[in-house]
């Protein structure tokens, strides 16, 4: 069965019977609009992603619960980066007509799952055809009181620089999807990307953070766009990134490269006062996240990068940008 057969209103409906409701929605999927209930004394967070086919995702690698999946992560991602905690969200979809209603339904199943685990639920959105291929759009809503929110802007000279769980493991994996591999952990970390919510959320309840951003250009880009907000500069040794054991394997030639401008390793990269460490340190440990120190803030503006002989290192790619 084709999503022709179905229809708009069809789909609407089949999406809409899955959704359960929430405390947060007066009003969800059926009407011109839907009404939420803000928890008293917080900020709505909101946060837009688009995955396009060909652009952001190939139907001959993915798997459509882990497209659902990974539609959400990306956005989750965002809303972690700020501290915020995930309420609601808005699916925006562009499907050619002959889509299969298995597609449809895989892609729902990751989708739903997604959102049940981190506690979110789908409010509204946009159905249309598309001419060409499946676009998806999804807006989502977190919320978190003022004084919490983490942005990019608060690093200052002396911070130590931090990264969750590995870094490069995503570029990886897309490298081996180009060469016919379709399984393993890096490749998984590339189709199935895993927002750190738990973390993001613990690091700004507690107060520790300077600044913060999710990794989703690369270290080295995702850096330099906290530096440019905070009129900073900053130093990372490349000794300390913290690389998987199966990244490693892979990338022995130049280890760096990938590790520092890969994108979509959707990790948190934050700055903290020396001070703080050991407070990170048991705070990440008590959420069951990983971390490494893999530099420091400093004064000026520039980003360097130190190779562990102590000369600087110029990676010979850049971070990933649509348009370069
Ligand atoms: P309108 O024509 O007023 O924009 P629609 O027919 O597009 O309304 O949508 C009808 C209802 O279904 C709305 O509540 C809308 O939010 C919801 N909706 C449409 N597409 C989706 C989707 N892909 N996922 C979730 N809800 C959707
Ligand atoms: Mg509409």
């Amino acid at each position: 069965m084709k999503l022709a057969d179905l229809g708009e209103f069809g789909l609407i409906d089949r999406i809409a019977s899955r959704i359960p409701s929430q405390s947060g929605v007066v009003l969800g999927i059926g009407d011109d609009a839907a009404a939420l209930l803000p928890t008293p004394g917080c900020l709505t967070l909101i946060t837009s992603d688009m995955l396009i086919e060909g652009v952001h995702f190939d139907l001959g690698f993915t798997d459509p619960a882990s497209l659902g999946r990974k539609s959400l992560a990306v956005n989750l991602s965002d809303l972690a980066a700020m501290g915020a905690t995930p309420r609601q969200f808005l699916l925006g979809l562009a499907l050619p007509a002959g889509v299969s209603l298995e597609f449809v339904d895989g892609f729902l199943d990751g989708l739903i799952e997604m959102a049940h685990r981190f506690d979110t639920v789908l409010v509204g959105g946009d159905t249309c055809a598309s001419k060409g291929g499946i676009s998806i759009s999804i807006t989502a809503l977190g919320e978190q009181r003022p004084e919490r929110v983490l942005k990019r802007s608060g690093a200052q000279p002396g911070d130590l620089v931090l990264v969750t769980g590995t870094v490069g493991d995503a570029a990886a994996g897309l490298r081996q999807l180009f060469a016919g591999v379709r399984q393993g952990g890096l490749v998984r970390r590339q189709l199935d990307p895993e927002p750190r919510v738990a973390a993001g959320g613990a690091l700004a309840d507690a107060g520790l953070v300077h600044a913060m951003i999710d990794v989703s250009d690369g270290v080295l880009a995702d850096l330099t766009h906290i530096c440019d907000l905070s009129g900073v500069g900053a130093r990372i040794d490349l000794a300390r990134l913290p690389l998987s054991e199966a990244y490693r394997a892979l990338e022995q030639q130049d280890p760096y490269a990938l590790a520092l401008t890969g994108g979509e390793d959707y990790e948190l990269l934050f700055t903290v006062a020396p001070e703080k460490e050991a407070a990170v340190t048991e705070l990440l440990a008590r959420v069951g996240t990983p971390f490494a120190v893999i530099g420091a803030i400093t004064a000026g503006t520039r980003v360097e990068a130190v190779a562990p002989d102590g000369s600087p290192y110029h990676p010979t790619r850049a971070g990933f940008d649509h348009f370069g």
